[in-house]
């Protein structure tokens, strides 16, 4: 009953030129599709107003940003606010990516800052978590989530608005995807963590998408497993060709 939810992050490619080209040839092979998951767009703060414009009318795909800003306005130079995407069309908030985390010392508090300003904006943060490998292999991967999840909801009492996004950091843009076995042990363990900060039901209803290294051969596995709603998808995320074909196996 849980709508599949896939999403691609664009991360630091695609000015608007190359996002255009992307939706040209995405419009061509997506025109007879019939599939019922919601499909995403995140395109570069600088891209998203022309991705915004080019699918005027097309219900069917929603923007989001990849970051925002956990403050409201003024003094803080290089930001981009939870207003300013509201007002160019923006629908979701990808936060906590693990690049955000690793490369520019985003900490489980921020994080939850930004949360918090992304649904009072009333924006759908797609609240991503994920272990290294070191910690997967430390036998830390439990624990680790479970941190991420209760410091970075903190004080969110409603999961309806939030999607989550469970990305292993040893699975993105390495070629190594975890097993559809592996995945689902792990989403299915997430669900618990927020069936016991939030009760059975909102863990029923929360969307939980896998991210790392997600392309079309092994989209359908991944995605036909119980606890998986959805993909986060980096690198097949950039061809319109190869995109398609994950919502084709969704
Ligand atoms: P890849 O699909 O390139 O592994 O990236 C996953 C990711 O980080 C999506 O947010």
């Amino acid at each position: 009953s849980r709508n599949l939810i896939i999403a691609a992050n664009w991360k630091l490619n695609k000015g608007p030129a190359d996002a255009a080209a992307f939706l040209d040839a995405f419009c061509v092979v997506a025109k007879d599709f019939k599939g019922t998951a919601d499909i995403v767009l995140a395109p570069s703060f600088l891209t998203i107003p022309s991705v915004v414009t080019k699918l005027d009318g097309c219900d069917r795909i929603a923007v989001a940003s990849q970051n925002v800003s956990e403050q409201e306005s003024g003094a803080f130079t290089g930001e981009v606010s939870t207003c300013m995407l509201k007002e160019v069309g923006v629908q979701y908030v990808i936060l906590g990516h693990s690049e955000r985390r690793s490369i520019y010392g985003e900490s489980d508090a921020l994080i939850n800052a930004k949360v918090k300003k992304t649904l009072a904006a009333g924006l759908k943060p797609i609240f991503c978590i994920g272990e290294t490998l070191a910690e997967r292999e430390g036998g830390k991967l439990e624990s680790v989530l479970t941190t991420q999840i209760t410091d970075g909801l903190k004080d969110v009492a409603d999961l309806s608005d939030v999607v989550i996004a469970y990305e292993p950091v040893w699975a993105i843009g390495t070629g190594v995807t975890a097993s559809a076995e592996q995945a689902q042990d792990t989403h299915k363990f997430v669900r618990s963590v927020i069936a016991n900060l939030y009760g059975q039901s909102a863990a029923d209803a929360v969307r939980i998408q896998y991210g790392g290294s997600v392309k079309p051969a092994n989209a359908a596995e991944l995605l036909g497993q119980p606890d998986i709603d959805g993909a986060l998808v980096g690198g097949a995320a950039l061809e319109a060709e190869s995109f398609f074909g994950i919502l084709e196996n969704s």
